[in-house]
């Protein structure tokens, strides 16, 4: 096939993979402009599309960032923030500043401290080397905190472009949505200018005459649950809705397993309510400690569901760690999954996760 090229975005047109930078079905090859599907449905629908490329891809490409001026809005999953935080972010955003919005609120309960959840985004940012100017909650899917954050956006990019950038699954294409029908309303169609020289692969939404806010292709990050999970599962694991507490009280030596996806023992300690934040659909199985290791042997993908047979081809062994708690009210965190509240100081668990999807802690929320 001839080389042909995005005129929208300027990306190489490919027709083979749907979900990559650069598709348009055979049909859209003879139109006039040529556009890859998401900037056809950009200019036609006033919608973005969720498109995904490797690591590296993404190194080359929003390194360009570090060469432009402008705002960087990172959209993080507040599930799974230490998945979707972009360890790369400052090295390749150069001296531009950040602003860190962890989305999908909605989910949480909602006793759930703000404050606090804004202290621990900002601090995981932090350890992870990405300095951040201010932190926001929204929720994409509901709306909540979009009017706030829009208008802290006009603010810190001082005229400026705005760059989006997070990882697949964060809800940045929601959330672009959301802006767009917001400065449009329902009903307009928004000019998509196309500038010539664009950078390959980010979309540009105008601002005004000579600013954008840019959308940016979502980064593959392969150590996220969501890779390593079918869609079946994806779905158990994934809240639909604000997530219940359930609660266990346990003594020490006993053992909760969530799914077969992760395990959590209690060592040590005194009896207590271990209480646990997961998607209402994801079953928690208790037992003995001493029975544990058995009952994962011959019973993961089946009464350990998920995984399924297909995640279990793909999902890697798990990893330990131990924690001594050493304060009142501590949340261990399981990236993608959830996380459990333990009250008292002085008890010791161990968690259990797939590698590369490390467990933490962290002051509890609730
Ligand atoms: P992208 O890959 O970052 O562009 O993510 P999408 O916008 O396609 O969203 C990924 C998934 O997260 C979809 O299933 C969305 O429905 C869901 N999602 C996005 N934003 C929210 C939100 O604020 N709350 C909830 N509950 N789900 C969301």
């Amino acid at each position: 096939m001839e080389k042909l090229y995005c005129q929208g975005c300027g990306i190489m047109i490919q027709t083979e993979n749907q979900t990559e930078l650069g598709y348009a079905p055979k049909s859209a090859l003879d139109r006039d402009p040529i556009l890859c599907q998401r900037c056809f449905r950009l200019k036609h629908y006033n919608q973005v599309q969720s498109v995904a490329i490797s690591d590296e891809e993404f190194l080359d490409l929003i390194s360009q960032i570090g060469e432009a001026s402008g705002l960087v809005v990172h959209l993080v999953d507040i599930f799974d923030v230490s998945g979707s935080l972009i360890k790369s972010l400052p090295r390749l955003v150069g001296h531009n500043p950040i602003i860190l919005v962890g989305n999908k609120l909605d989910l949480l309960p909602k006793s759930t401290n703000q404050r606090k959840l804004k202290q621990w985004l900002r601090s995981s940012a932090k350890s992870m080397g990405i300095d951040v100017k201010d932190v926001f909650l929204i929720s994409s899917a509901k709306g909540h905190g979009i009017d706030e954050l829009a208008e802290a956006i006009d603010d810190y990019r001082a005229q400026k472009d705005v760059y989006v950038v997070g990882t697949t699954n964060v809800g940045k294409s929601t959330f672009i949505n959301r802006l767009i029908k917001r400065s449009t309303g329902e009903n307009n169609v928004i000019t998509t200018s196309y500038f010539p020289g664009t950078t390959l692969g980010f979309i540009e939404i105008p601002l005004d005459e000579t600013t954008a806010l840019i959308d940016t292709p979502g980064i593959v990050n392969k150590q996220q649950m969501v890779h390593y999970v079918s869609d079946h599962d994806l779905k158990l694991i994934t809240p639909n809705k604000e997530i219940k507490p359930r609660v266990y009280q346990l003594n020490s030596e006993q053992t909760l397993f969530f799914g077969g996806l992760a395990r959590l023992d209690f060592v040590k300690g005194e009896k207590q309510s271990f209480v646990c934040y997961f998607a209402n659909a994801l079953p928690i199985h208790r037992t003995k400690t001493a029975n544990a290791d058995e009952l994962y042997r011959n019973h993961k993908g089946k009464l350990l569901s998920p995984p399924d047979q297909e995640t279990l081809s793909q999902l890697p062994a798990f990893t330990e760690a131990t924690f001594r708690l050493t304060e009142e009210k501590t949340d261990i965190v399981f990236p993608g999954l959830g996380w459990v509240t333990i009250n008292r100081p002085g008890t010791t668990v161990r968690a259990y996760n797939p590698k590369g999807v490390s467990a933490s802690l962290r002051k509890a929320l609730i």
